[in-house]
């Protein structure tokens, strides 16, 4: 099943979303809109674009209340901007209720992320060919495979922070347990689907339902326990898995580290990577403005809050914790986990006009002249060219062309 699907009859043709769509992976075809996943990078702007609720996620909610019915060990991993999620709600109060579920336990990401975090550090410093581009983001990895795939290998080779976690949690809890994933990504559902490690992948909307629906399901104490338990310190990570180290070694000045946020600067950041144009040594990269701004982050705090609240539950978590540990400390004890990952170029095929065919299918709209190319972006395209070019690729008609139709309409009447 696909993880973002279009409802039937739900939509507007308003073309938001074909408008914000990065890689334009979204066909219109005889009033129907379609998401194309062999284009798609799951960045999910899309799905908070569309004000009409049209574009639904495949969720793993059913699943993951049979799971909990079933009597199967499941273990839920939090994404760590779930406290900015639950906000006003604190930790203890959120594992009561993970608890009350049914979860037979409950683990953050942090190990995960500090396991990166040192995979990426020893990486880096065995490396000499550069530019070396990092990023957890699935969708900004996906975007690269794709459409750059001659880029792929300046990737470094590591999984995400979900992924090393689950690892560490199928060889503590046992490879029977099922392993059920809470975050504000869309992208991690579709990594999810790419390996064995992660069994469900849960929105923050479709978790909290779910705590939800299982405490009204179930019955037991109200007692929220909030004694003091041990707690990781970081050492080697951030949040989202960037080594804590480079940042510390590099000022917000040094070229050799380049930090890129959002769709259009990663585009631009590619081609100049592909001209020879970038100096830095270590690029990190995201969709997004990091997973507290997610897709699916659900919260109606703003961004600038939840990092507040993400931080401090941290760092109070630390305070209150029984006794602080380090990675370090806690390793020699822990499983070994794989922490490697492949990436390798999966170039998108799209057809492209000649100029002969491309003036048969702008004279088709009635743009015969330069001056007839309105470029208003009505129909969800920048301009009538690139309309004409998704006519040709099959995922476009002129029936989006709204000066086009007004002039049809205008004749009729
Ligand atoms: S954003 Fe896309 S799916 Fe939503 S109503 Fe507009 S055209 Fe339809
Ligand atoms: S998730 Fe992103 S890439 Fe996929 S269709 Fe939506 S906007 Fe386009
Ligand atoms: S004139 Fe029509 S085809 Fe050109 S950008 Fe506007 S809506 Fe799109």
């Amino acid at each position: 099943m696909s993880i973002l699907t279009v409802k039937d009859g739900h939509c507007a043709e308003c073309y938001s979303c074909i408008r914000v769509c990065p890689v334009k992976a979204i066909k219109m075809a005889a009033g129907r809109i379609e998401i194309l996943d062999e284009r798609c990078v799951y960045c999910g702007r899309c799905f908070v674009t569309c004000t009409k609720g049209s574009i639904s996620l495949g969720g793993d909610l059913d699943k993951v209340l049979g799971l909990l019915s079933s009597g199967r060990k499941a273990i839920a991993i939090l994404a760590p901007e779930y406290l900015a999620s639950f906000y006003p709600m604190n930790t203890a109060q959120v594992l009561f209720l993970i608890e009350r579920a049914g979860f037979y336990g409950c683990e953050d990401t942090i190990l995960g992320e500090e396991m990166v975090a040192r995979h990426y550090l020893r990486y880096f410093a065995g490396q000499t060919e550069t530019p070396v581009i990092r990023s957890t983001c699935p969708a900004a990895t996906s975007w690269i495979e794709k459409y750059y795939p001659a880029l792929a290998g300046k990737l470094a080779p590591v999984v995400t922070p979900m992924v090393a976690q689950a690892r560490l949690v199928k060889k503590l809890y046992g490879d029977d347990c099922a392993v059920v994933y809470a975050t504000p990504c869309i992208a991690a559902k579709h990594e999810a689907k790419l390996g064995d490690e992660v069994d469900a992948v849960l929105t923050f909307d479709d978790f909290k339902q779910l705590l939800r629906i299982r405490f009204l399901q179930t019955q037991g104490d109200l007692v929220v326990n909030d004694d003091p338990k041990p707690a990781v310190r970081r050492r080697y990570s951030v949040p989202g898995g960037f080594p804590r180290p480079t940042i510390a070694q590099h000022s917000m000045l040094d070229p050799a580290l380049m930090v890129v946020r959002g769709v259009s600067d990663i585009e631009a950041l590619a081609a100049a990577i592909e001209r020879g144009e970038v100096g830095a040594k270590f690029i990190d990269i995201l969709t997004c403005n990091g997973c507290i701004d997610g897709p699916a982050i659900d919260t109606d705090i703003g961004i600038h809050l939840r990092k507040q609240v993400a931080e401090r539950a941290y760092r109070e978590g630390l305070v209150k914790a029984s006794r602080q540990l380090t990675f370090d400390q806690l390793e020699p004890y822990l499983p070994k986990i794989e922490t490697y990952k492949s990436f390798t170029g999966k170039q998108v095929e799209l057809p492209l006009p000649d100029d002969k065919a491309l003036a048969r299918i702008l004279a088709e709209g009635e743009k015969h002249m330069p001056n007839d190319e309105l470029d208003c972006g009505a129909c969800g395209y920048n301009t009538c060219r690139e309309e004409a070019v998704a006519i040709y690729q099959g995922i476009a008609d002129w029936s989006m062309c709204f000066p086009f139709q007004r002039k049809v309409y205008m004749r009729i009447i």
